[in-house]
């Protein structure tokens, strides 16, 4: 809309690092972490059995979450902003990036019922205004994208609107009525996501979740009027595949065709992200991917982009850590 665009600035991506707690397992077999936040934006890697440890690497962020915090925290101080932009007419996405089992999924989970909860908030809050909120999901698995609302199985198209630019035709979209609204859309979200995963005898670390709000809203005075104007925004929610398929491909080649897909995704939005983070003019690859193409109109232009990149603490996950820190290195 206008008024979106005639706030355009340019905003960097806003890039976050959360250190999850040993889980009890870990702990049972003795896994210890050399990872250690020293300030709300350092984490450093102090390996106790080596040299390093002398000249520890440290790596800076926006903000970095030590293991203890809680995700209430995460979401105010990493995500809300950038999430409630959507109730201005802003688009934003939000990514978690991490390894499977790194703490993707409980991370943005808890992200999304915030921001909901906050948005029927400010809605209560603003009765001048009169709004609908929408809520659809999809998974991109293989560079298919299905619709986690409906059982139908045919994979969705994705095609170019002249106005409202990239679609992914005949996605479910549900009205929001209220928290326990939501609470059943995402058992709904979840049980299709298990049904994928039996279907392909795959587990969920390799597709890539997008769940979606759009707000809607006029000002109640020029309702029915030919002068009125609507103001529509969407939020996106990216559980992506476990950061282990990229690097696992690029050493591998593309010899599965499974391998080949999900990491065009996952590769190709770090060049996204990479280009974006240089500044947004010039040629940015969205059309590459499924991935980048549906979020294009919430990550260029004047939309708002965070990143949440979680991290095991265990020392036999140091390398896929590290590549970790590398990805949101580059995004900022
Ligand atoms: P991913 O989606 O990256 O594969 P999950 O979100 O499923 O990882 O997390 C793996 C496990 O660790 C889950 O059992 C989850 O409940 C737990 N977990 C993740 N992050 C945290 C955290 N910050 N605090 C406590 N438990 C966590
Ligand atoms: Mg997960």
């Amino acid at each position: 809309s206008m008024e979106a665009e005639s706030g355009a600035q340019e905003e960097k991506i806003q890039v976050s690092v959360r250190l999850r707690p040993l889980s009890d397992k870990e702990i049972g077999r003795s896994e210890v972490s050399d990872w250690e936040c020293i300030n709300d934006c350092t984490i450093i890697f102090r390996n106790t059995l080596s040299e390093r440890s002398m000249h520890p690497t440290a790596y800076t962020f926006d903000r970095v979450f030590q293991s203890h915090c809680t995700t209430k925290q995460v979401y105010e101080e990493a995500a809300k902003r950038v999430a409630l932009s959507v109730v201005s007419g802003i688009n934003s996405t939000i990514f978690a990036y991490g390894q499977t089992s790194s703490g993707k999924t409980y991370t943005m989970t808890g992200i999304t019922e915030y921001t909901v909860a906050d948005i029927f908030k400010y809605i209560q809050r603003h009765e001048e205004r009169a709004f609908v909120l929408k809520f659809s999901a999809m998974e991109i698995y293989n560079e298919a994208v299905r619709d986690l609302l409906s059982s139908e199985s045919m994979p969705l198209r994705v095609l170019d609107d002249p106005e409202k630019g990239t679609i992914v035709e005949k996605l479910t979209e549900e009205t929001l009525r209220d928290w326990n609204h939501l609470q059943e859309l995402l058992k709904v979200c979840e049980a299709q996501r298990k049904i994928g995963e039996t279907l392909l005898n795959e587990t969920s670390s390799r597709s890539h979740q997008i769940l979606r709000l759009t707000i809607e809203s006029s000002a109640r005075e020029f309702l029915g009027k030919d002068n009125s104007t609507t103001l529509a925004a969407s939020v996106n929610f990216v559980d992506l595949a476990g950061s282990e398929r990229a690097s696992q491909a690029l050493s591998a080649g593309a010899r599965l065709k499974e391998g080949c897909h999900i990491n065009r995704s996952l590769l190709s939005l770090g060049t996204v992200i990479r280009k974006l983070s240089k500044g947004r003019n010039g040629h940015v690859p969205y059309r590459d991917s499924k991935l980048t193409r549906i979020l294009q109109p919430s990550l260029g232009g004047n939309a708002r982009t965070a990143i949440i990149c979680t991290l095991s603490p265990a020392r036999s996950h140091v390398e896929q850590s590290r590549n970790t820190l590398l990805f949101a290195s580059c995004a900022k």
